[in-house]
Formats: structure tokens, sequence, C-alpha cells
């Protein structure tokens, strides 16, 4: 399989940087890990600064990249190792059984109301919410094909009974794949930096202490549990504390660069608290607030009108009380210091960002100190990596926003036109067979 451009992670600079190389006339392979496109974006309820829905934005991008003639989507894929052909790469890739024949799929879902086994899901909901052991992975998942988890399943054929296209294949096994391009973009975007990492903090334990990315589903209009709940008890919070800087600015965790996004999508968060739980009080306990972006600062402003306290203090510690309150214990910056606490219903840790993924154990390229791709000519040319012909877009590179990503990956696009059009007019061959044919 030949294709111009690979472009590996399907988030939204994966996204819309296949569908700007697309449209030049160029064929791409665009390669996901996860069983949807969509990367964090699709997690996320609301968008800011604008609080555009997030879903209402994202799901035309996935289907316009899921769905172009010049894209050939895999997901569920995990690229193994890539070889430099120079020019060109060689991608080995394993295709990871869905036990459902894609093609044949209509993603109606009777396969999920028969199934009798739920269990958490870590991907989508980030543990808060339950699936199926066969399910279309969520309402606006690109495809929409179902996936059986061989882990939980059963096997016990009532899903096979009632499926209306037959499609259902339990003997299905892992296809290895190799794939070839003549360019790269690595768009693997981030992961959130480990809850555990702060141990103060008792993340992991507490289960009224949340991640950034846990209560973006509290707060999604399809979200599990359909409001913001405690995990705990199901009980509507009063309180609610935000951490900032809960997995960044911090070296004692290996972090200690700034990750861009937690200061707004803390303020963000506690917006949409106000409307959802307007009697309760919310919190943020911060060092600084980083609002850099267009129409940043103002939103900042308007979080402050509305009632959101903001208290400049480094939280030492979290404990967790009998009725599972939390008491969080606080250092002031202002106001002549001082040590004080505050007991509160349910604590949201900012944390910040790290590397999606080990691109340098695919692809020998640079990589920083960080584990993010290294850009060695970040001033002048951000979307350049290291290696010929391989480039980068979106939270791959370093921690950044849904406007950067997305600004960040149509320059890109850019360079690989400009890149395989200078690679073609030295002769090389793959143009022939593939540009043509398009
Ligand atoms: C709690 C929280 C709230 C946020 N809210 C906002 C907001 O309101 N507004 C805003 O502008 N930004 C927000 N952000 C930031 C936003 O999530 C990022 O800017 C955006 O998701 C970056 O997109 P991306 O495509 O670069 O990365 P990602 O969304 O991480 O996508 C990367 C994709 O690559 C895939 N992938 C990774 N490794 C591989 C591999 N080896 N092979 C194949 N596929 C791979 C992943 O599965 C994923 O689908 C928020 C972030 C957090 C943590």
């Amino acid at each position: 399989m030949k294709y111009n451009v690979a472009v590996i992670g399907a988030g939204i600079a994966g996204q819309q940087a296949a569908v700007d190389i697309a449209n030049q006339g160029y064929k791409v392979v665009l390669i996901e890990k996860e069983v949807s496109i969509g990367g964090k974006m699709i997690t996320l309820s609301k968008v800011f600064p604008t609080m555009d829905c997030c879903s209402c934005i994202a799901t035309p991008k996935m289907s316009e990249a899921a769905k172009h003639p010049d894209i050939d989507l895999f997901t569920f894929t995990v690229v193994n190792k890539i070889e430099e052909l120079k020019p060109g790469f060689t991608i080995k890739a394993t295709k990871k059984a869905k036990f459902v024949i894609e093609k044949d799929c209509i993603g109606c879902n009777r396969c999920a109301d028969v199934c009798p086994i739920d269990y958490p899901d870590e991907i989508w909901e980030h543990g808060l919410g339950v699936k199926k052991a066969i399910q279309v992975p969520f309402d606006n998942a690109m495809p929409q094909c179902a996936v059986l988890d061989p882990d939980y399943c059963t096997f016990c054929g009532a899903c096979a009974k009632v499926c209306p296209t037959d499609c259902i294949d339990y003997t299905q096994e892992d296809e290895e794949i190799v794939l070839e391009a003549d360019s790269i973009v690595l768009t693997t975007g981030y992961e959130h930096t480990p809850i555990e990492n702060k141990k103060e903090y008792h993340g992991e334990e507490y289960k009224n202490v949340l991640s950034g990315l846990q209560m973006e589903r509290l707060l999604a209009p399809h979200g599990p549990y359909g409001h913001v709940l405690r995990p705990t008890d199901g009980k509507e919070p009063w309180s609610v504390a935000y951490v900032q800087c809960a997995g960044s600015r911090d070296e004692s965790v290996g972090v200690p660069y700034c990750s861009r996004v937690c200061c707004m999508y803390a303020v963000k968060q506690t917006m949409l608290l106000a409307g959802k739980l307007p009697l309760a009080d919310v919190t943020v306990f911060y060092m600084d607030i980083r609002a850099f972006g267009k129409g940043y600062e103002e939103f900042y402003q308007e979080a402050k009108i509305m009632g959101i306290n903001f208290i400049k203090a480094k939280v030492a510690k979290i404990k967790e009380l009998p009725n599972g309150n939390l008491m969080v214990r606080y250092e002031k910056m202002e106001e002549g210091g001082g040590v004080d606490e505050m007991e509160m219903e349910m604590v949201v840790l900012s944390l910040g960002m790290m590397p999606g993924t080990e691109v340098n154990r695919m692809l020998d390229i640079d990589v920083d100190e960080y584990g993010f791709v290294e850009t060695p000519k970040a001033n002048i040319d951000p979307t350049v990596t290291s290696m010929e012909g391989v480039y980068v877009a979106g939270a791959a590179s370093n921690p950044k926003d849904i406007v950067d990503a997305i600004a960040e990956a149509s320059a890109t696009a850019m360079k690989v036109g400009l890149y395989l059009s200078s690679l073609y007019t030295k002769g090389h061959a793959t143009e022939a067979k593939v540009k043509e044919e398009i």
C-alpha cells in the first residue's frame, strides 16, 4: 500500500493535516491507535474561550477526515516500526482485531443492547462511565463500527444472534500491515501528566479527586452521569476546588515546563460549573493565571465577575475525611502568606500535558528531554523535525491548545506539499504511481 503521506495520530491536528494534504491532491493514510478518531478534543465538554459545544465542532471535522476520498483511515492500528528509504518510509503496523467486519457494520449498536457485560470505560470516559464488551465506542465515534473486547467478552453469542448484517467474527485476528509513504506527519498528541505523580494530592486513591479530563466528561452533555455528581456517592457537590499546576511547572515530578492550557481549561470548567451548580462555591488555587491567547484574559475576568473565587496559593496536601469530603491545605502567596485549610466536596487537579507516544521508539528522530518531538528550527520553521520528510503538528511537539494545534496542522500540510513537489520534481517515482491514480 503506497501513499504520498502517512499521518500518525488522528486527534484534531492529525485530522486537519490529513484533510489539508488530501485537498492538495495527495493520497494520505491516517493511522490512529484507538478505535475511533477524535483524540482528546472529542471527549471535551465545551471549548474555551468561545464555549462552543465540542462534539458539535469536532464531529464535522472527524467526518470530513474519515470520509475523504483521498484519505485511507486505519483505526485500532499500532505503528511498530518506521524505516527510512531515503526518500520515503516503510511503516510496519499491527491492525488490531475488532472482531467485527468493519465494512459490514452499520453502527446500529444492537449488539451492545443485548450484551450482558459492563466494565469501566478508561479511554473515552476516563474510568467514570461503563461500556459493554461489544459496542460502538461512543455516539459520534468515527468509524461507526462496533468493537468487541476479548478481555471482557464471555463469547455468549448473544450479539451475533441479533446482528442484522452478520458482521461479528469471533475468530478475527490481528493483521500485520506494511505501508509506504514519501512523507510522514507526526500528530501523536499528548497524555495527561499521571495523576499519581503528586502523591500528596492522592488523586489515584481518593475518588472525589478528579483529573481535568474527568471533569470534562462530567460537564459534557453526553457525559457518564448526565450531571456533575461525586463519584463516591452520586451527590451534587456544594463546593469544588481546582488545584493549578498539579502536574506542570514542578521539578519534583519531572515536568518543569508550563502546559499552557491548564489555566484556561480550569477557568472554562469553573464557568460551566457555575451554570450547572449555581449554588456551589468554586475556588481556584493558583500560582499565576496564564491567559495568553486572543480573548483569554477577558474570559478569565468574566469568571471572576461570575463569582469564582481565585486564591493565589500553593496547595500542600489533600486529606480525605470520613464523609468523602476533602480537606485542602494550602500556603497563601499573598495577603501576608501563611497556611490555611478549606473543606471541599470535590477537587479537580489541573494536570498538565506530556507526550502522547514515544515516537523515537518507532522512528529514529530527535525528541527533547521530555519526549516531545524536537523542532530544531522552532523559531522559523516550527513544523520541521530533525529528519527529512518528517513533519510534526499539534501537541506532539509541545503543549498546545486547539486553535494552535489546528493552525500548525495547516502549516504542516503546506510544508508537506512543498516537500513532495520538490521531491517529485527531482523524479522520485511514487508521484506517478499514486498521484495519477487519484
Ligand atoms: C482537561 C483539558 C481540557 C481542555 N480544554 C480545551 C479547550 O477548551 N480549548 C482548547 O483549545 N484546548 C483545550 N485542551 C487542549 C486540547 O485537548 C489539545 O489542544 C488538543 O487535544 C491537541 O490536539 P492533538 O491532535 O495535537 O492531540 P490529541 O488530542 O492528543 O490527539 C492525538 C491522537 O494521536 C493518537 N496517537 C497517539 N500516539 C499514536 C500512535 N503511536 N499511533 C497512532 N495514533 C496515536 C491518539 O490516540 C490521539 O487520537 C484541553 C486539554 C485538557 C487536558
